[in-house]
């Protein structure tokens, strides 16, 4: 879905993607499931929440009002550019973060150039377990966490039910997609992309 929607080099969504982007941040969800056929762009659009979510521009809430979304200029926006921000991880296969330029963790990298291991197609656990980890460290810059899930297809029955124990019940929000349910956690947050189950 990736080659068909491009945010340019500042983040920004093409119009369409960044009133989507509006109207969920407006909602009081903590986790969003953005689910779609492929080629939508979710996964910018996923990228782009995160990005707000986790903005440290002061005239945010005025961005958003107007469309603009996150700042791009801010030191929380500079890092996610980088793909190096602290508050922000992504899950993801590993043929995924190699294509959309993620880096991997060390041990994985070292793995994968050693020729012991390929790099996975399938969400590891592994790495599910880290996420869980993550959720329950303190914000490195104070505005949050966010986990990128995606394609949220791509979590087994285990690694969902690994992420969801770290979960807190819903507040009242919850969004959920047969037969993966996500529950809302009231921190950190999350977005989750999935493919509709056909
Ligand atoms: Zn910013």
């Amino acid at each position: 879905m990736s080659e068909a929607v491009v945010a340019d080099s500042q983040g920004e969504l093409p119009h369409w993607l960044a009133a989507q982007r509006n109207q969920l941040l407006a909602s009081p969800a903590h986790a969003l499931l953005l689910h779609g056929a492929s080629g939508l762009g979710q996964y910018e659009l996923a990228l782009s929440i995160a990005q707000s979510w986790l903005c440290e521009a002061a005239d945010l809430p005025e961005r958003l009002a107007t469309g603009e979304g996150a700042c791009g200029q801010c030191a929380s926006c500079q890092q996610i550019r980088a793909r190096s921000h602290t508050d922000l991880l992504v899950l993801m296969p590993e043929t995924v973060m190699l294509a959309l330029g993620w880096p991997l963790s060390e041990k994985a990298q070292s793995d994968i150039d050693g020729k012991k291991r390929k790099p996975s197609k399938d969400i590891r656990i592994d790495d599910v377990r880290e996420a869980v980890a993550f959720a329950e460290l303190t914000s490195g810059r104070g505005r949050g966490k966010a986990i990128l899930v995606y394609p949220a297809e791509q979590l087994n029955l285990a690694s969902a039910n690994a992420l969801l124990k770290t979960l807190e019940e819903p507040q009242g929000a919850c969004a959920s997609c047969s037969p993966l349910k996500l529950r809302i956690s009231s921190c950190p947050q999350f977005v989750a992309v999935a493919k509709p189950l056909l």
